[in-house]
């Protein structure tokens, strides 16, 4: 049987990978995404074809939001039938935001999207572009049995694939920039690509694809530190239109016990605003209740967001504040992994 090629879709956003340097100026510009496959010849020896979309004005990820998050889904709808996978490439500053809230928004995903970027420009001469966009294509044209192998928004950077809601960008200067502290690598790219298949998401049953657009971001942040006064804290709880409060909470989801504390966050749940205890740690889970310190925040109602990444608990709020559900169902749906982004 003739093996068929697969047919990938490059959405180019902007960030620094696509950049060249003016060697005259030695100022870095952007590049034509469209002129793409005669700037890196090696994509032709690629086994599989390649066609590009790019962003009407790529934007370098500090400004991303939800309207560019939107634009991205919307790519992809509109041509998800006529691929076999997706290549995003982004800058790699909010890169795992973007990515975790993309695997929100796409539910049933079944093809690969695949994240990537670089540290240098993809016109420098010790660039990582070219490693990091040829095995992104490599990864996103798997196929086992006549289907793509990988469903889900992974990211690939310096030779690892990650998937994307697990990911943190952890380093401004290493080539090694991310990292997955709370689950597996899904493949490892060396000598030969190793997919690590028992760790790859896997749907229960094939269904359509839904592409959610609808995101509310009438949500906070506080990480909390030794000293934190209650002005701060009540000055974020009276933002106007907030709807949920996440909390970065010190090692295993502990909180300063101080009455002026609970009382702000006991009052804000009273009246409906959702509070999201998530660790602070790049490792392991909010365990509320293991310490006297965490258990009046179980007691008063605050969902345990376990072992998830900020860049993730970000992205669930403002796709759970979407859907229109119950406080209840908030609640039941954000403890429970929706896309494998917690345990
Ligand atoms: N500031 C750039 C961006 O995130 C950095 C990068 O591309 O890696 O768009």
């Amino acid at each position: 049987m003739k093996k068929i090629k697969a047919n990938i879709l490059l959405i180019y956003t902007g960030g620094t990978i696509g950049m060249v340097k003016d060697f005259k100026t030695g100022a870095l510009k952007s590049f034509d995404f469209k002129t793409l496959l005669d700037q890196i010849p090696e994509l032709k020896l690629l086994d599989c074809d390649i066609d590009t979309v790019s962003f009407k004005e790529p934007i370098d990820s500090s400004n991303m939001d939800i309207d560019a998050w939107v634009q991205i889904a919307q790519l992809i709808e509109d041509q998800y039938e006529a691929f076999d996978g997706f290549v995003v490439l982004h800058g790699s500053d909010t890169m795992s935001y973007s990515a975790s809230a993309l695997s929100f928004m796409l539910e049933n995903l079944g093809k690969p999207v695949v994240f990537t970027g670089s540290q240098l420009p993809i016109g420098d001469l010790r660039t990582d572009a070219k490693e990091n966009l040829i095995t992104s294509i490599q990864v996103a044209s798997l196929q086992t049995k006549g289907k793509p192998l990988i469903t889900e928004v992974c990211l690939y950077f310096e030779y690892k694939l990650y998937r994307a809601n697990r990911t943190t960008k952890l380093n401004a200067e290493d080539f090694q920039a991310f990292s997955s502290f709370n689950y597996h690598d899904l493949a490892e790219s060396g000598v030969h690509l190793k997919v690590n298949c028992e760790y790859l998401y896997k749907q229960s049953k094939r269904k359509k694809l839904k592409v959610h657009k609808k995101l509310d971001n009438n949500i906070a942040l506080i990480k909390v530190y030794p000293g934190i006064t209650e002005a701060v804290v009540t000055n974020i709880f009276n933002t106007p239109g907030l709807k949920a409060v996440i909390i970065e909470t010190f090692g295993a989801g502990n909180c300063t016990t101080e009455p002026w504390f609970l009382k702000i966050l006991t009052k804000n749940i009273s009246s409906g605003i959702h509070i999201i205890n998530i660790t602070q740690c790049v490792g392991g889970s909010v365990m509320m209740g293991h310490y006297e310190t965490s258990s009046a925040l179980k007691n008063i109602g605050v969902i345990s967001g376990k072992d998830i990444t900020t860049e993730a608990a970000l992205g669930k709020a403002m796709f759970l504040l979407g859907q229109d559900v119950s406080d209840n169902q908030f609640k039941t749906m954000y403890e429970t992994p929706l896309r494998g982004e917690m345990s």
